[in-house]
């Protein structure tokens, strides 16, 4: 048979029909695996990473989800962890030691910033650089003697800047240093880092791998070896594991993945596109627009788009920025995105918080921020939702 596309691939669980030639496969709703005799035990332990025992390690309903992810991404093997952040924090651990020196971007997800500046940093000596990514020299510029992971958002949080994939992992690659990417924003559907010799690949799968709001988890793909090693270390140990129930919805999400990545995709160009030419919007962050200051860039590395963008809103007045953002009927307000409704977050709400205006600023993000992910509802609705919105301002 010739080589099929990825929408049959995850539509199909395969051609081994499970029990009874149910369509669904069942939750393996199990912690133990039980073994026939002493041998049986015994060849089961001398792979450990690959065979079932105990639900800590492995399980066939979360099995079944890491092997179509591996396969859709390009990866060998991929590891289902509780959450995004137990996935980055398992991967950046297995990339340092004491006195690891780490390259990163600015805007990388926050919680993921909070763990390299408030954990790692003062507990085990990690030193940590920001650079804005957009060029390869400021990578070789960062790189120290003690340079062990360089860390990578593409497209990165809020302001969505991208990093040359390419030029990255070969550089790393040439200095014996470990690249990951966090590649949340364009899924496995638009984005294969490991094509481009990044390391480890991760994903918050609450994000559209999940894409109904309604499961936590995280996965990290990369090449045999280094999921195999951090099974047995950071993921068993740590005990960092996903429930079987939630790898069995990521597996009935990961059916509809292409087709509500293809919508997403429409929905927000369509959406982006009118905001654009809105005379009430000061700029707007898409990497989909041929306006996108790294559009060239993300053509060459992205088969697509996803739904999340930010604007700014022309006025700097917190009360009609506030007026705006309250005045949404279609956008929900929350943290999250990916999902299939559509949603709005304020990044300066959390800013205002713990930094000064000035400090945040500084950071390129301003007052008058909005973050909005576009859901699968009908583009036509959501642009007379925000056209509403903004005509009250
Ligand atoms: C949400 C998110 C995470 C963290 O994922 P959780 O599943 O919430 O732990 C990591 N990276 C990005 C870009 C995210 O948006």
């Amino acid at each position: 048979m010739k080589k099929i596309n990825i929408e049959t691939f995850l539509s199909h669980d395969g051609k081994k029909a499970h029990s009874k030639g149910a369509v669904v496969p069942p939750i393996y709703q199990n912690s133990l695996f039980t073994m026939k005799d002493w041998d049986d035990v015994d060849k089961t332990f001398d792979d450990r990473v690959n065979n079932y025992i105990y639900t800590r390690g492995n399980n066939p309903s979360v099995r079944i989800v890491e092997e179509k992810l591996a396969k859709i991404s390009g990866g060998e093997s991929a590891k289902l962890f509780g959450s995004g952040m137990a996935a980055i924090s398992a991967s950046i651990l297995s990339c340092i030691k004491k006195g690891s020196h780490i390259v990163t971007v600015k805007n990388i997800y926050g919680p993921a910033n909070s763990l390299l500046q408030k954990y790692f940093k003062p507990k085990f000596d990690i030193e940590v650089t920001y650079i804005t990514g957009t060029d390869i020299n400021e990578f070789k510029e960062a790189i120290q003697p003690n340079t062990s992971l360089i860390y990578l958002e593409s497209p990165s949080s809020v302001v969505l800047s991208l990093q040359d994939l390419e030029a990255v992992a070969k550089l790393a690659k040439s200095k014996g240093i470990k690249t990951i990417i966090d590649n949340t924003w364009a899924s496995p559907v638009f984005q294969k880092p490991l094509s481009f010799g990044i390391d480890l690949e991760i994903h918050s799968c609450s994000k559209y791998i999940g894409g109904h709001s309604d499961v936590v988890a995280g996965v990290v793909i990369g090449d045999e070896k280094d999921i195999d090693d951090l099974f047995t270390k950071e993921f068993e140990l740590f005990g960092a594991k996903i429930a079987p129930f939630e790898a069995w919805l990521l597996l009935r999400s990961l059916r509809t993945l292409k087709i509500r990545m293809d919508q997403h995709q429409k929905s927000a160009l369509t959406v982006a596109r009118f905001l654009e030419k809105h005379p009430k919007i000061a700029k707007i962050n898409y990497p989909g627009l041929e306006s996108f200051t790294q559009y060239e860039l993300g053509k060459k590395q992205m088969t697509g788009y996803s739904g999340l963008m930010s604007f700014q809103l022309k006025t700097d007045d917190l009360d009609k920025i506030k007026t705006f953002f309250n005045g949404l009927n279609l956008f929900q307000i929350g943290v999250s995105w990916g999902g299939h409704e559509s949603l709005i977050y304020a990044p300066a709400i959390s800013y205002l918080k713990e930094l000064s205006k000035e400090q945040f600023e500084g950071m390129g993000i301003s007052l008058g921020d909005m973050r909005i992910s576009i859901g699968l509802e009908s583009a036509e609705d959501l642009i007379e939702d925000l056209d509403l919105g903004l005509s009250k301002i």
